[in-house]
């Protein structure tokens, strides 16, 4: 059986989907056009001066792409919060900055409106998971200025499950908190749920024997990969679902109960594909996303960054949103070309995790002769350390093609991740 958060909108047929997309659209184009300096730059650019001006679907295709860079140069230019603002700076109650794990963080302020959005976004992916009122949503997340795990906690408690925050807790802590109050499911990235299993090890707790039964894994891609699915569901009893968004979107992405990809939230969010180097539409390239919900600071067709790939059948949960195969597959700009073959850092972290004795890992690459070399460090807990990584580098040889050096590194030398783990380091020289 199917749970959903809104059945009606989850279910529309594709013409009616993009009716409702564009009734929305229309709305914040009124409200949003005449007011905000950054939405009318960038308007004006295409020819669009009011919102009148957009008659249908060929004239939202002409609007210019945003891309990060842009918010950021913005914000540098129109501190501290940038011109990307429909009201006035006292209409809005959170603000909120990006995780600053590829550059310069960019704030970004919600009206009351917004952030009532950000809890019903947050309602899909909460149901898409199967999590109803009476659930103990456990956040084990520092709380600060990130916005993704506020307008997760927020969004359980608009639900009716119970929110327990687990900030100023180290990870110990956070075990026992858990286990005292009953969680059911826990909310965290997917690195930081394998180092919380970690813990519990060698403190001698059994995962498996909590209450946990559901976990939802945002901040990263991570149990969109199936080893790292396998592993996270092994260590912990429970079932992973992935979850994808971000500070300046929104949460955009959620997985149904058959984990068969992401489903884009298509109620609250216009999806697009298209082909990086060219900007036209495309099964598998860059995802391309606008929020519907945010008239405050909206963000419109803008370059994720993502790479992603979408599904040609129906989900068998009955949804008629968007599918991303396999969720994000990597950003658009990590790939690696290791002896002329294209490589994703997701498809080595597939393999990498599918080793029990590695706990962490780092992927190193650096240039030789003008040509991507990469080097696996793998921590490792066990005395098998030479074996395991000899077998880890035979496998990325026989399913990639590639040929990488991996050298295991000893127990806790690796760093650890509460948000947004950085596996990926490029070196100058070997
Ligand atoms: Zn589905």
């Amino acid at each position: 059986m199917t749970s959903f958060y809104d059945e009606r909108l989850e279910t529309l047929p594709p013409e009616a989907l993009r009716a409702h997309q564009w009734a929305r659209l229309a709305g914040l184009a009124r409200e949003v056009s005449p007011s905000n300096p950054f939405i009318a730059r960038k308007w004006k650019a295409a020819g669009v001066s009011a919102a009148q001006d957009l008659r249908g679907w060929e004239d939202w295709a002409r609007l210019p792409f945003t891309r990060k860079h842009e918010l950021v140069e913005d914000q540098a230019a129109h501190p501290p919060f940038g011109s990307n603002l429909t009201y006035p700076v006292a209409r809005y109650v959170r603000v909120h900055q990006t995780s600053g794990t590829t550059g310069t963080p960019l704030r970004w302020l919600d009206t009351q409106e917004a952030w009532d959005w950000w809890l019903r976004c947050w309602g899909f992916v909460l149901r898409g998971a199967g999590l109803v009122p009476g659930d103990r949503i456990f956040f084990p997340f520092s709380f600060g200025l990130f916005v993704g795990f506020w307008a997760g906690f927020e969004g359980a408690r608009a639900l009716g499950a119970m929110a327990i925050p687990g900030g100023g807790q180290d990870s110990a802590q956070r075990l026992a908190a858990l286990e005292t109050l009953g969680a059911t499911a826990v909310c965290c990235t997917p690195s930081y749920a394998l180092h919380l299993a970690q813990v519990a090890r060698e403190r001698g707790v059994d995962l498996r024997r909590l209450g946990v039964r559901t976990m939802v894994q945002a901040g990263e891609p991570g149990a969109g990969i199936p080893s790292v699915r396998a592993r996270l569901e092994e260590e912990w009893g429970a079932r992973a679902y992935d979850h994808a968004g971000m500070t300046e979107m929104g949460a955009y992405g959620f997985e149904c109960q058959a984990q068969a990809g992401l489903h884009v939230n298509e109620s609250e969010f216009i999806a697009e594909i298209i082909d990086p180097a060219t900007g036209g539409p495309a099964r598998e390239g860059e995802l391309v996303l606008s929020n519907l919900g945010r008239p405050g600071s909206p963000v419109l067709r803008y370059r994720t960054g993502d790479r992603v790939r979408a599904a040609a059948d129906p989900c068998e949960c009955g949804r008629t949103f968007l599918r991303l195969e396999g969720g994000i597959l990597g950003r658009v700009d990590d790939m690696l070309i290791v002896r002329g073959v294209n490589v994703f850092p997701s498809a080595l972290e597939g393999i990498i995790r599918r080793f029990p004795a590695v706990d962490e890992f780092l992927i190193e690459v650096f240039r030789r002769d003008e040509m991507d070399e990469v080097r696996l460090l793998l921590e490792m807990r066990d005395g098998q350390a030479r074996q395991v990584a000899a077998a880890v580098q035979e496998a990325v040889r026989v399913e990639l093609g590639i040929r990488v050096e991996a050298v295991p590194v000893p127990p806790q030398s690796l760093p650890r991740y509460e948000l947004k783990a950085r596996r990926l380091v490029r070196r100058a020289s070997a």
